[in-house]
């Protein structure tokens, strides 16, 4: 059980959550409906958007109160399917208040490619995100879709949805936003980066363990491991990160060589 956590009244979520809606459409985070945010205002209970509207043109009349299994105790209009995500992280984190969910273009793009965020690069990199993993692909609406973005929600900041987004969460409502902010804000200077040269270079180890100093003293314990220069020259020049979706492929390639080496055992057999 976690102490000292102040959850907003109900007015105030709803507010912030049509406040967060305007910014992640204002700032493209989202096109048309895409997207969904939440703010717990208590332990069993949970202000979000519904499925079907714009983020950027809510008002506070068109949101929903659930519980954490997803009942509907307030508002006419039906939760989004991806809820689910949302309430998820708030099981498996107690401290967590607040839940953002957009397709940022550039964060999206390195979800799209299974390429997680795990090398340390920039300060802000380290201080406001750390190491931001992709999930297993999840068929949308289904229960893999939470089941995926479970191993992440204690130790991580964010996490990129394989093929399909990105997911942030914070211990208020401006923390969760400001991530989705700095994650596309730094998927968005590498990928800049990487078109003016191949040969970017990590922090060193001081200097990353220099960072997680200053981000311990701000009261951030999560974040993950980040690859330092040392450990990516250990791994190699060309090494490429290791990404779940690569793990999928290699399993699926592993039970096709199985099934292919099964069936000519088989076939001498007979
Ligand atoms: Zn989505």
């Amino acid at each position: 059980m976690v102490d000292n956590i102040t959850y907003l009244n109900d007015d105030e979520a709803k507010e912030m959550i049509c406040e967060i809606g305007r910014r992640v459409y204002n700032k493209n985070f989202v096109a048309a409906n895409d997207g969904n945010i939440s703010i717990k205002v208590g332990l069993n209970e949970v202000w979000a958007t519904p499925t079907g509207v714009s983020k950027g043109f809510m008002t506070p009349d068109m949101l929903v109160k659930v519980d954490l299994t997803g009942k509907v105790l307030e508002g006419t209009r039906k939760p989004s399917s991806e809820l689910k995500m949302h309430l998820r992280v708030y099981l498996e984190n107690e401290e967590i208040t607040a839940v953002v969910h957009a397709h940022p273009q550039a964060a999206t793009a390195y979800a799209m490619a299974g390429i997680p965020l795990d090398h340390a690069y920039s300060p802000e990199g380290v201080i406001l995100l750390g190491k931001v993993p992709v999930s297993l692909y999840a068929a949308p609406g289904t229960q893999e879709v939470p089941d995926s973005i479970a191993p992440y929600c204690r130790d991580y900041n964010a996490v990129l949805l394989a093929n399909h987004g990105a997911l942030t969460w914070g211990r208020d409502i401006i923390e969760a936003y400001y991530r989705m902010e700095s994650l596309e804000h730094y998927s968005l200077t590498l990928l800049h980066t990487k078109k003016l040269t191949d040969q970017l270079e990590e922090l060193s180890a001081e200097r990353l363990a220099e960072l997680i100093q200053i981000r311990e003293n701000m009261g951030i314990k999560t974040g993950g491991h980040l690859i330092s220069r040392e450990e990516a020259l250990k791994l190699g020049a060309n090494h490429e990160p290791h990404d779940s979706s690569s793990v999928q492929v290699d399993q699926k390639l592993i039970q096709s060589i199985v099934a292919q080496v099964t069936e000519e055992v088989l076939k001498k057999l007979w």
